[in-house]
C-alpha cells in the first residue's frame, strides 16, 4: 500500500475546526480508495505556541515537518506587536524554499460568481520582490523598501507556471509593470520569455498589473494560468478569490522542489472560533490540492465532486454561502456523498 507521511498544523482560531473536518474527509477518501494510507503527524504552530515555546514555529515542529512529504496547515493568528515572530506561514515558506504560491479560482455550483465559467490559477513568486523584507528609514520620515527580482527566482517560478499551463488549457498570462519598473520587471519578463521557448505549445500574453486588475473583472473566464511577482500576486489572488465566492472557498498551495504546504487562504477569524459556523471548504480544497500533489488524483476528484453535489443541492450551506448549516453539517453532507460514491 502506498503510504504518505503528512504533517498537520491545526493553527489558531477557527483553524482546529476546519482542519479536523478536512482530516475526517481525507480519512474517508483514503478508506474508500483502499490503495493508500496517509500517516498524519500533528504539530504545534501559530500564536497558541508562543506562550509555551516563545515562538510560533517551535524547533520540534520544524524537525517534525522535515520528516514529512507535505503539510496541511490551518490558519494562524499573526501577532502584530513589535518584536513578535514573523508569520508562521512565512517562516515555513522560507525554511523549505516554497517558491511558488498557487491559488486556483474556479466557479462553483450555487456559489455567487462574477461569471459561471471561471477556471484560472494564479502562480505568485513567493520568495522575493517587495516581500524581501529589506526596508530602511533613510532619513527622518523617509522610508525605502527594496524590490528584489532575480533571474534565478523568476525563471524557477516561470517554469513552474508553464508546466502547469501545459497540463491545463495551454495559456499563460504574465503580469508586470515593466513600463515603470523597467529593471526589475525587465528581468522578470525576460525570464518568462526565455522559459516560454521550452513550451512552444503554450500561448503567452503580457499584461500590466493595473490592466490585469481590470481584465480580471471584465473577462475572468479568458484566463488560464497567470504568473507574477510577489506583491502583484498577493493582490490579484485575493481579487480573483472574490470573483468566485470569497474566502470561505479559496485554498492555496506553497510549492518547492522537495516540499509543499497547503492551506486555506483565509485567516484564523477569531470571532468565529469554536462556533462550528465557518465554511470548511477552503481547507478541504487545500486537502484536495494535497491529494493531487501526492499523486492521489482519484481521491482529489472524488472530493471535488462530493463538494459540488452538496453545493448544487444547496441544503447544507454555511452562512457565507447564504445557508444556515453548521460547519459539521456541511462536513457530514460531503462525507455522505463520499461514502455513497
Ligand atoms: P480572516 O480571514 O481571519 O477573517 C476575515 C473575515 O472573513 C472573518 O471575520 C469572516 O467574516 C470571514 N471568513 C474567514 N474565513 C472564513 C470561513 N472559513 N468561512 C466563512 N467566513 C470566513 O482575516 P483577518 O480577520 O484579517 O485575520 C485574522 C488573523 O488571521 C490575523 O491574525 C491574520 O494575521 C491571520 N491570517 C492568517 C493567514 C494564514 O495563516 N495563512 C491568512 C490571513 C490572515
Amino acid at each position: 500500500m502506498r503510504t504518505y507521511r503528512i504533517a498537520v498544523l491545526p493553527g489558531d482560531g477557527i483553524g482546529p475546526e476546519v482542519v479536523d473536518i478536512t482530516v475526517k474527509v481525507l480519512e474517508a477518501l483514503q478508506k474508500r480508495a483502499g490503495t493508500y494510507k496517509i500517516d498524519l503527524v500533528w504539530g504545534e504552530a501559530g500564536a497558541n505556541a508562543i506562550a509555551k515555546y516563545g515562538t510560533n514555529v517551535p524547533p520540534q515542529t520544524i524537525e517534525m515537518l522535515k520528516t514529512t512529504a507535505a503539510c496541511l496547515k490551518g490558519p494562524m493568528t499573526t501577532p502584530e506587536e513589535p518584536g513578535a515572530p514573523p508569520s508562521a506561514a512565512l517562516t515555513i515558506r522560507k525554511l523549505f524554499n516554497l517558491y511558488a504560491n498557487v491559488r486556483p479560482c474556479l466557479s462553483l455550483p450555487n456559489v455567487p460568481s462574477l461569471k459561471p465559467n471561471i477556471d484560472l490559477t494564479i502562480v505568485r513568486e513567493n520568495t522575493e520582490g517587495l516581500y524581501s523584507n529589506i526596508e530602511f528609514e533613510v532619513s527622518e520620515g523617509v522610508g525605502v523598501a527594496m524590490r528584489v527580482i532575480s533571474r534565478k527566482a523568476s525563471t524557477r517560478v516561470a517554469r513552474f507556471a508553464f508546466k502547469l499551463a501545459d497540463r491545463r488549457r495551454k495559456h499563460l498570462s504574465y503580469v508586470h509593470k515593466a513600463n515603470i519598473l523597467r529593471r526589475t520587471d525587465g528581468i522578470f519578463n525576460q525570464a518568462v520569455l526565455d522559459v516560454s521557448k521550452e513550451f512552444p505549445g503554450v500561448a503567452v500574453e503580457s499584461i500590466h498589473i493595473d490592466n490585469m486588475a481590470m481584465q480580471l473583472m471584465k473577462r475572468p473566464e479568458s484566463f488560464d494560468v497567470i504568473v507574477t511577482t510577489n506583491l502583484f500576486g498577493d493582490i490579484i489572488s485575493d481579487e480573483a478569490a472574490q470573483l468566485v465566492g470569497g474566502l470561505g472557498i479559496a485554498a492555496g498551495a506553497n510549492m518547492g522542489e522537495n516540499y509543499a504546504m497547503f492551506e486555506p487562504v483565509h485567516g484564523s477569524a477569531p470571532k468565529y472560533a469554536g462556533q462550528d459556523k465557518v465554511n470548511p471548504i477552503a481547507t478541504m480544497f487545500a486537502g484536495k490540492m494535497l491529494l493531487e500533489y501526492i499523486g492521489e488524483k482519484g481521491s482529489a476528484r472524488e472530493l471535488q465532486s462530493a463538494t459540488f453535489e452538496v453545493l448544487k443541492e444547496g441544503r447544507a450551506l454555511t452562512y457565507d454561502l447564504g445557508g444556515k448549516a453548521k460547519s459539521s453539517e456541511m462536513c457530514e453532507a460531503i462525507l455522505d456523498k463520499i461514502r455513497r460514491t
